[in-house]
């Protein structure tokens, strides 16, 4: 996260990065391009001059979307995009890469075939287009995002295996869409009953006067390179310049004095300056020395902010700092508090129209989420996954991992087997810190329409971070709305105390800056103080680099397990940590990684999921020919050895008749659609998991064998498979209770065990 300096200016290091003043306009980059590049003029028609002057904006473009100008990214060289390294083939790649970009970035609204660029390239070089468009599609560079006219690129059939991604937040939602267009078979499962995760927009105010609020993440921290703007511009959503003018007010309300007040700042900076220094002169400082400590060191060595009002100005641009990394100073590695610094994205900061909803509600569409789904277990190994929610059992290929790094400091997720020590350790060693909201709604703007920030100091040093900045989404929230910032010691304090305190202590400070310029400061209509830190889905607002940790355990985090576990989420993600575009990208780079990682087992036949090699069908034969109970077209076998109601067995389903008059029965239960697809050659058998409790019930439907059907779909919510999909679970039942009718097999499997009672849901 970055913050405001008190100019408005919006940097980790305020002075030093003062953004350009003009307004963002995404539409400019439009009239840019069509201005250098000349619409659909082709390439090959036009003269060498105009070739290299298209060349040339063609790389701007590319550096703004992140790449270097004249180099390949790590990632390229990893991908082998070129055979030698630095010679003109690479060259020629780069230049056919940035002419891709800035071909999708002429409409990002359109999906970019290779046929496009094809007519726009030489012939001599249709292998480095075709290399080059592959990278970029596979790793989410081009045709990412939420226009309507991706859905045509969705494959119908998904073919190239299933994914269980846990968490509907900015990470689990872009890697979903993004799967889903790779060919991915996709389901989320959210604890929440919302999607979105930290980004969440409320309703407030009143009838006919509400305001759309943000009090999870907020703001575009720069636009350039940022895949949100994308978004946004896909959705055609304005954005808000946030301006750079941000008065600052003493405790007592009065304004600070302008000449105290950068004079302060440059201390600021030129402490934060010192800090750099000292890491290259003693070759990096101890990994457990905090920012904190080393900032206090060097104010009493400087003898530097010796008055009251100094001090709480100084006090004021730490918070702003605790804020930016949600630590507080004495948590913050002096070593590495910074390490994103570098990746740092370009341009304006911005609120979008109407708050983040907008891009949240457009990544959800299409993509299948189940609600209220927490997570308690993920199960990997080398057969697949398996992740169960209550008493839910979900299968699949691979699963991705979104949740906070607040829920894995918890283990409120049990994995199985254990993560390795080498990835609980990062776990444990990175920060996880708290900021806090008070979003207001007022019956009118009263604090002035030019403003989008302003600050106000505190008497101690210990609550420095309270209400220490006021953000106004007026512009934006269609309402007259304030959100007043809690950050550092402040942030964890503000989760104990009672919220009418809390909000008497805001409007007594809004009260002290207004009145005294004889302004009435009304009542709020409404009034919300957020709880980051006490939600059971987050624990914390964002990561930050504590003490003896590093940027690396951000990569430790995001290491996959096997292929089969993988994670996403602002916390794997070294470049973009705390941010929202870093947990979109972090879900673009996980779809990256499944695709690549389910290639490899594709063509690895030794390790391909073995989810299609069940129980042969002569062992299925052998078992149905002693059923434990049956009726109708229905038969069941269980474990011999427990009567327990929660038990589980196999159900076996024959269908004798034709495609078509079985399409018709079936019609009332969702799942037609899919079982058709099986009954090519009836007489067919389905098989799902059931437990002896749900085999009684459906035994009691006595309307016949469709309604049975329907009862099993719609009400007990199961699904039915082919001999051959049956899922790790159904195996090993198999297997188990042809062993125990064996009278060999007293040692039941373990996850045949610990799942009795489960429902068991694969995706096909
Ligand atoms: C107060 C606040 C202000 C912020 N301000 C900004 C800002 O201005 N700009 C900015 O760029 N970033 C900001 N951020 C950070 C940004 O919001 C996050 O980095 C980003 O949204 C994280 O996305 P994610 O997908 O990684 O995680 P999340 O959004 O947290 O998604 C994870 C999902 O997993 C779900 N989950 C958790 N446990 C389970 C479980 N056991 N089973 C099933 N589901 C589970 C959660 O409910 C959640 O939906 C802010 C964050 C906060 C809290």
């Amino acid at each position: 996260m970055e913050t405001p300096d008190s100019r408005g200016s919006i940097s980790k290091r305020p002075v030093r990065k003062r953004v350009a003043s003009r307004n963002y306009d995404e539409n400019l980059m439009d009239e840019f391009i069509e201005e250098h590049l000349g619409g659909n003029v082709r390439k090959r028609n036009r003269t060498k001059q105009d070739l290299e002057k298209e060349t040339e904006t063609e790389a701007m473009i590319a550096i703004s979307l992140g790449f270097p100008i004249d180099d390949l990214l790590d990632e390229e060289r990893k991908a082998g995009v070129v055979s030698e390294l630095d010679g003109k083939e690479q060259n020629d790649y780069i230049v056919v890469r940035n002419h891709i970009l800035a071909k999708w970035r002429e409409n990002v609204q359109i999906w970019l075939s290779k046929g496009k660029i094809r007519e726009t390239v030489s012939g001599e070089y249709e292998h480095l287009v075709a290399v080059a468009y592959d990278f970029l599609l596979h790793n989410g560079y081009i045709n990412f995002g939420v226009s309507p006219s991706f859905v045509s690129n969705i494959p119908e059939e998904p073919s190239e295996g299933s994914v269980i991604i846990v968490g509907a937040g900015l990470a689990g939602l872009a890697a979903a869409r993004q799967l889903m267009s790779f060919g991915f078979k996709v389901i989320i499962l959210e604890g929440r009953n919302r999607p979105g995760g930290r980004v969440y927009t409320q309703k407030m105010g009143r009838k006919g006067k509400f305001a759309a609020v943000d009090l999870g993440g907020s703001v575009i921290t720069g636009i350039h390179a940022n895949p949100l703007g994308v978004l946004a511009r896909q959705l055609s959503i304005p954005l808000h310049k946030v301006r750079d003018k941000c008065p600052l007010y003493k405790p007592d309300g009065a304004p600070v004095n302008a000449e105290i007040d950068s004079n302060v700042e440059l201390i600021f900076n030129k402490l934060l300056d010192k800090v750099t220094e000292l890491r290259k002169i003693v070759s990096g400082l101890a990994n457990d020395i905090s920012l904190g400590s080393v900032l206090e060191i060097l104010r009493q060595l400087y003898a530097v902010a010796k008055t009251t009002e100094e001090r709480q100005l100084l006090d004021w641009h730490f918070a702003n700092l605790e804020y930016a990394n949600a630590g507080c100073l004495s948590e913050l590695s002096a070593a590495y508090w910074d390490q994103d610094d570098p990746y740092e994205m370009g341009g304006d900061h911005c609120f979008l129209a109407g708050g983040n909803w907008g891009i949240i509600r457009a990544l959800c569409k299409g993509v299948p989420i189940f609600y209220g789904k927490t997570v308690q277990a993920i199960k990997y190994g080398d057969e697949g996954v398996e992740v169960i929610s209550g008493d839910q059992l979900f299968q699949a290929d691979m699963v991705l991992c979104t949740v906070p790094l607040g829920v894995l400091k918890r283990r409120s997720i049990r994995f199985e087997p254990e993560l390795p020590a080498k990835k609980l350790e990062a776990i444990d060693r990175l920060g996880f810190g708290l900021l806090n909201k008070v979003a207001m709604v007022f019956p009118h703007v009263f604090w002035g329409e030019d403003l989008d920030t302003f600050g106000c100091l505190n008497h101690y040093s210990h609550r420095r971070g309270e209400f220490f900045l006021f953000y106004s989404y007026h512009t934006v929230s269609g309402g007259p709305v304030l959100i007043a910032l809690v950050a550092g010691d402040a942030a964890q304090l503000f989760e104990c105390t009672d919220p009418s305190t809390l909000i008497h202590r805001v409007m007594s400070i809004l009260k002290g800056i207004y009145e005294p310029k004889g302004i009435t400061v009304p009542d709020p209509i409404q009034s919300i103080c957020t709880r980051w830190g006490s939600d059971p889905f987050s624990f914390g607002s964002y990561s930050h680099v504590r003490v003896q940790s590093s940027g690396s355990d951000y990569d430790i985090l995001a290491e996959n397990l096997g292929g089969r576990l993988f994670f996403a989420g602002e916390a794997t993600i070294r470049q973009h940590p705390a941010t929202m575009h870093g947990a979109y990208l972090s879900g673009l780079r996980e779809a990256s990684r499944i695709s690549q990682s389910m290639k490899v087992r594709q063509n690895n036949p030794r390790k391909t999921v073995l989810k299609n090699s069940g129980p042969s069908n002569d062992v299925l034969e052998e078992l149905f020919k002693r059923p434990d109970l049956a009726f109708g077209e229905f038969l069941f076998v269980f474990d011999p050895f427990t009567y327990d109601s929660k038990s589980l067995g196999l159900m076996r389903v024959t269908f004798a008749k034709s495609n078509d008059e079985l399409n018709t029965e079936m019609s009332c239960g969702k799942e037609a659609d899919i079982m058709s697809q099986h009954l090519l050659n009836p007489p067919l058998q389905l098989y799902t998991v059931v437990s002896r409790e749900q085999a009684l019930e459906l035994q009691l439907v006595k309307e016949g064998s469709d309604c049975t059907l329907s009862y099993l779909f719609k009400s007990l919510g199961l699904k039915l498979m082919g001999a051959n999909g049956l899922g790790v679970l159904a195996n090993s039942l198999a297997a188990n209770i042809a062993n125990a009718r064996r009278g060999r097999g007293r040692n039941r499997s373990s996850i045949a065990q610990q799942n009795a009672g489960n429902s068991s849901i694969q995706l096909p």
